[in-house]
């Protein structure tokens, strides 16, 4: 009784604080991205970030004929209610709605990659998975001259959304492609940034991008996920359903 009860104030906190935030951050955004014509990857620890965090931008960029490339580093198999055994089906039930998601929102399906890393283990990948991961992605992004690349923001308070950020900074370090980098929060968003000590200055180079037009195709990419909206609810949900994108835009990091 007692856990449910903290869970309730936990849930009710959230949906307070994430609301507050999203109002903070679209403020403090400036100024607003322009859609190019450059082509984009967007890297996604499990299968859905990549519609909540940049489903908007991803139907903008298709809209306008510009190749995106949507990457899935884990295999979602830990995407299931806290306290119940995984459906054993889970991570093909992932996928599926991964297709159904990007198609959606204008992706083909042979600019969608899986590569099956073990979900919630991201961030404890031996030192071999590592750096098969990290040069996986680096010819990936060499694939284009130039190219935007787009991933969970750096300290998106999960450790899998943090591992996935790491590797793609390592990868466009070492890549050869000319890249701009941009950091989109997932978990910031609900969680709030008052966890975890997170500071304003984590959030430097703030952009937005306005998505109204193709916002009901983001609404209905993000129906696609049966599996996970139940799970996290209206309140969660509602973080990525505003008509805005934000982003963080980082200096591209230096070869390690
Ligand atoms: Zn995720």
């Amino acid at each position: 009784m007692l856990n449910q009860i903290l869970g309730w104030l936990r849930h009710g906190m959230n949906t307070c604080t994430s609301a507050l935030l999203t109002a903070q951050l679209l403020k403090r955004a400036e100024p607003v991205l322009s859609v190019s014509q450059v082509p984009v990857v967007v890297v996604a620890p499990h299968e859905d970030d990549e519609t909540f965090g940049c489903g908007g931008l991803i139907a903008l960029k298709r809209q306008l004929g510009v190749p995106v490339t949507v990457v899935f580093v884990s295999d979602g198999g830990g995407g299931y209610q806290e306290g119940t055994t995984a459906p054993p089906d889970i991570v093909a039930v992932r996928e599926k709605e991964a297709l159904e998601a990007t198609g959606v929102l204008g992706v083909p399906v042979e600019h969608v990659q899986f590569l099956h890393y073990p979900d919630t283990r991201l961030g404890k990948l031996d030192e071999v998975d590592r750096r098969r991961l990290v040069s996986t992605l680096t010819e990936c992004f060499n694939q284009h001259a130039q190219l935007e690349v787009y991933v969970t923001h750096q300290r998106d308070l999960h450790p899998d959304h943090e591992a996935t950020c790491r590797a793609v900074m390592e990868a466009v370090s070492r890549s050869s492609s000319q890249v701009r980098l941009f950091e989109y929060p997932i978990w910031i968003r609900w969680m709030g940034k008052f966890h975890r000590n997170l500071q304003w200055s984590d959030f430097p180079g703030l952009i937005k991008v306005s998505i109204a037009p193709v916002h009901a195709t983001k609404l209905r990419a993000i129906q696609a996920y049966t599996s996970q909206i139940g799970m996290l609810g209206r309140a969660h949900l509602r973080c990525y359903e505003q008509v805005w994108e934000i982003f963080v835009e980082r200096p591209r990091p230096h070869q390690p």
